[in-house]
């Protein structure tokens, strides 16, 4: 054994130490050998908008508890921006993109407007391959339509693939409920389910969560080591733990991009290939559709499908675009097609058209809003600029703050591939729940008050004059308090020396 170097206090260094620490030949000074590398813990993650029944969702209070988290919160953000700039890139690489948008607009316009003879067309061509068509009024005819299949099969377990439906459905609490197994195939809805969360986002569910997130929820879950968080480690040790139920499943169920009237086909789009094993691996397939995801003819898919992944990810298409046309040999087919509001939804003069959305993401990917406070923040199954239009066509009470989640800056109409007037509902619905009573107290208060104030230009004028006195002598605490969610997060300018109109009197005398 070498000689010790010379400690940084020798006086602590007893010969006969039995605890003594040596390293590459070296004893160790008291302290470096003591010390362990500091491990910060990670950040928990911020959970969603706490729902209380019929209450209305308070989307700013789960939003400030998101921003509450910087690590999510930049994550997030960022995410979703590079989302949003690779979709810019695609867009810029297509020169009829703009075209391509007014087609599809046009297109979903003109289904909607004859939805009852291209669902009766869809309906007459896939029973003619063997479907089994069924007809959902609401949720929860849906969740009794695909209970009563899976009982006349004996089915205990279903796998599926992602699938916003069934989410508005309460699919897998009404399938728990009788003792039914449903075993979510895309890994990020896998991961939710594992979780007991909801997806955040339409197309990437767990968007929100940190890899420490998951490692955390696979570690409670599925057993993994709970300070491994390398997604390669985290994704093959899912695969293992979900491979198993998937083969052993008893039937299969996924949703739907497009049903074509013309063919009686319908269109699933992943990046996993899982709707395609949903599909194939079990003899009995379930496909849940929403009324509104019918297309005339097989040509008017390829307007959809080249808009609709470049919208989401920024990628050309998805992996998978997978053609059902009937059931596998010796197996069943089953297409539900669901209604749930969106008849009623199809009669309002001015929300009508948000049916056209075909679940790109892009409005979410670009709202500042979105971005800074993560689907969760919501409470409702569609968040975002999208969610902020079908959400409350749901229920106007409970969903009634979420109009005001939103800047009206635009972007979100921008971008959307089907050329939804998304903003424009979005300050609609502001109108409607004004209209409606469904606002707070305090804001409709303080509406009533702006409107008097701006209706009366001499009041409007002595009261900018009081305030800018009372802005100038008020103690600090009047606007700066706990009460006041503006003044949490604002400064208020300074008030000006003289007003526009005080300066134009004295400078222009009046003149126009
Ligand atoms: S509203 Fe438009 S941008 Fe938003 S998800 Fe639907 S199709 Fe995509």
């Amino acid at each position: 054994m070498s000689t010790p170097p010379a400690m940084l206090h020798p006086e602590l260094l007893a010969e006969d130490d039995m605890h003594a620490i040596y390293r590459d030949g070296h004893r160790l000074d008291h302290a470096e050998a003591a010390s362990k590398p500091l491990r910060s813990r990670p950040e928990p993650q911020p959970r969603g908008a706490k729902v209380h029944g019929n209450r209305p969702v308070d989307q700013a209070e789960a939003a400030a508890r998101f921003i509450a988290a910087p690590e999510h919160e930049k994550m997030h953000d960022e995410r979703l921006w590079d989302l949003r700039q690779k979709r810019d890139r695609e867009m810029h690489g297509i020169a009829e993109w703009e075209e391509l948008r007014a087609l599809a607009s046009a297109i979903k316009e003109h289904t909607l407007t004859h939805l009852d003879q291209y669902l009766e067309q869809f309906e007459d061509n896939a029973r003619s391959h063997g479907v089994h068509v069924h007809w959902a009024r609401d949720a929860a005819e849906h969740n009794q339509i695909v209970h009563g299949i899976l009982s006349d099969h004996g089915a205990k377990s279903l796998i599926k693939s992602k699938s916003m439906l069934t989410e508005e459905c309460g699919f897998r609490p009404y399938m728990a409920s009788v003792g039914i197994e449903v075993i979510e195939t895309d890994l990020g809805e896998r991961i939710q389910q594992l979780d007991n969360e909801d997806p955040s986002h339409v197309v990437v569910p767990a968007v929100h969560k940190l890899r420490t997130d998951v490692a955390e929820v696979f570690s409670r879950t599925i057993g993994t080591d709970p300070a491994n968080s390398d997604v390669h480690y985290l994704a093959e040790a899912q695969r293992e733990a979900t491979r198993p139920l998937i083969l052993a499943a008893d039937a299969g169920m996924t949703g739907c991009n497009f049903a074509v009237a013309e063919t009686g086909t319908f269109v699933v789009c992943t990046n996993e290939g899982n709707a395609d094993l949903s599909a194939n691996v079990p003899k009995l397939h379930i496909a849940s559709i929403g009324i509104e995801k019918v297309i005339p003819r097989l040509e008017h898919l390829a307007v959809f499908v080249r808009l609709l992944s470049r919208s989401a990810l920024g990628s050309p298409v998805t992996q998978y675009t997978s053609h059902f046309r009937g059931p596998r040999a010796g197996g069943e087919m089953h297409v539900v097609l669901v209604d749930n509001g969106r008849s009623e939804r199809l009669g309002l003069e001015e929300f009508w058209t948000s049916l056209k959305c075909i679940r790109c993401g892009a409005c979410m990917n670009t709202c500042p809003v979105y971005r800074r406070s993560g689907g969760l923040s919501y409470g409702a199954t569609y968040s975002g600029p999208i969610g902020l239009i079908i959400d409350p066509t749901f229920n106007q009470h409970k969903y009634s703050n979420l109009p005001f989640a939103s800047t009206l800056n635009g972007s979100c109409t921008n971008v959307c591939p089907v050329k939804i007037n998304i903003h424009e509902q979005i300050y609609a619905w502001r109108r409607v729940l004004v209209e409606r009573h469904e606002t707070p107290l305090a804001k409709k208060a303080a509406m009533k008050v702006a409107g008097e104030l701006l209706s009366r230009p001499a009041a409007y004028r002595a009261a900018i004059a009081a305030a800018d006195m009372a802005l100038a002598h008020l103690p600090r605490f009047v606007i700066y308090n706990g009460l006041n969610a503006w003044g949490r997060h604002r400064e208020v300018p300074h008030p000006p020396k003289q007003t526009f109109h005080s300066w134009h009197e004295a400078n222009r005398g009046g003149k126009k």
